[in-house]
């Protein structure tokens, strides 16, 4: 066994562990773990690096549970421009038709240097977009989050519902059911590590109940069993979708959702916006996840997430920035900082906390995921870990550094480590080049808005 050095990050000036333990002397990493948690004015032994980070603010890496990367080559695109969720998707799925494996490797780049950079250790991705010669979209995904060191949380996308058949989406991005289940067990079979501190999951995720068949979602719970995999979707978003689904299956979403075999505490939802009491109580006592992606429900006016009512029946929530069309952006800390704010819109300033916000974006998002060893700072849990220095003007007089990261809003991270790694030094990427990585990002958004509507 190798003896890996002990480094101290030492002193910090505020810290969050997301539990009850007291360590506000910082933390000490070895490997790829938290191997001890200092008290206020003590110092670990058998130290072989010590760094000083008393001008900053240590968190918990943030985890996002629900992102499209692709979407970040069509933000603020003029012709999707002020619009609600299905007239948003009719404009910009053709648009994306035109997706191409370089173009997608330029977003799936640039979204995960964007995450690193706001503090993110754990990402998760929902692709659902295989066009003829993007079939291995998230084989790309896999390649170069491993590059960038991001743990990643891929979740396999598909779309069986074409236009001609009932559904949203145009006949030339869907797949049969078919190829849609076969690449899913490739993909699991290839990359999904289910162990402890694992780097790499695969979940399976049809889009949503408006652009996938009955048979594949009952399918998909069926794989997902027999692989011992995680399954994601899409639900109660929209009012249009739940009139999609009285009007198509006779029911609303839950129902439908239980009826294909997903309600269980494998399952995780974006959005869960359009609950009513009853669901609320039944998605609790099943231990469905919900990942909250307030600025994306803020940009198409989907409504706000029942969060507090959720995690009261039982539900894991998390944070999700979504993808990067609604966002438009992919910055984790700006989303816990959207979220605090949106909560409060439906509970009142003095019901939802920055440490409740924090909550989310760290522990919720993790069990969200499944997870056990991500998501806080404690003996034996990953060494994924944020720092952010309060060094500019909107940080400047601030009494209380903790609160002050999300009250003024911090944006972007001085360190981050992933796995023990680190990944973000002052304020940088480690060993990528972002102005590359941003100039041939644009290029790719370019050359696909010049594509055209196919
Ligand atoms: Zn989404």
């Amino acid at each position: 066994m190798t003896n890996h050095p002990r480094i101290w990050l030492a002193n910090p000036l505020a810290i969050y562990t997301g539990n009850d333990e007291e360590a506000s002397g910082g933390v000490v990493i070895s490997g790829k773990t938290i191997v001890e948690l200092v008290a206020k004015g003590k110092a670990p032994n058998d130290i072989d690096q010590t760094i000083d980070v008393s001008d900053q603010v240590l968190i918990p890496g943030l985890i996002n549970t629900h992102h499209h990367f692709y979407q970040t080559l069509t933000r603020a695109l003029p012709a999707a421009l002020n619009k609600e969720l299905f007239p948003w998707l009719q404009t910009l799925y053709p648009v994306w038709a035109n997706l191409d494996p370089d173009v997608h490797r330029a977003a799936t780049k640039l979204a995960l240097a964007e995450l690193l950079l706001s503090g993110c250790t754990t990402a998760s991705d929902h692709h659902y977009l295989f066009p003829a010669n993007l079939t291995d979209a998230i084989d790309h995904q896999v390649e170069i989050g491993k590059e960038m060191g991001v743990r990643l949380a891929m979740t396999r996308g598909s779309m069986s519902l074409g236009k001609d058949q009932g559904g949203l989406p145009p006949n030339s991005v869907v797949q049969t059911e078919d190829e849609i289940l076969k690449d899913s067990e490739r993909l699991v079979s290839r990359y999904h590590d289910s162990q402890p501190y694992s780097m790499s999951q695969i979940a399976l995720a049809p889009c949503s109940p408006f652009s996938v068949t009955t048979e594949l979602m009952r399918d998909t719970a069926t794989l997902a069993k027999q692989l011992n995999v995680r399954l994601h979707t899409h639900l109660a978003e929209t009012i249009d979708e739940e009139n999609f689904c009285e009007r198509s299956f006779g029911m609303r979403t839950v129902d439908y959702l239980e009826s294909v075999g997903w309600l269980s505490d494998n399952t995780w939802l974006a959005h869960g916006i359009h609950f009513n009491d009853e669901e609320i109580s039944r998605l609790g006592k099943a231990g469905v996840g919900v990942c909250h992606c307030p600025s994306s429900n803020m940009m198409l006016a989907s409504g706000i997430a029942k969060v507090k009512e959720l995690e009261a029946a039982g539900s894991p929530v998390g944070l999700g920035v979504d993808g990067s069309a609604s966002n438009d952006c992919s910055n984790m800390i700006q989303e816990v900082r959207q979220a605090m704010y949106i909560q409060r819109l439906r509970y009142g300033s003095s019901e939802v906390t920055h440490f409740d916000a924090y909550r989310w974006g760290t522990q919720g998002s993790a069990k969200v995921l499944g997870r056990d060893d991500i998501g806080e700072l404690a003996v034996g849990k990953a060494a994924d870990i944020a720092l952010f220095k309060l060094d500019e003007p909107r940080f400047s007089g601030a009494h209380d550094p903790l609160a002050a990261l999300l009250l003024c809003g911090a944006h972007h991270a001085e360190a981050v480590m992933v796995n023990g790694e680190w990944r973000v030094k002052s304020g940088k990427l480690v060993d990528q080049d972002i102005d590359q990585i941003m100039f041939k990002h644009k290029q790719a958004a370019k050359r696909l808005a010049a594509r055209g509507i196919s």
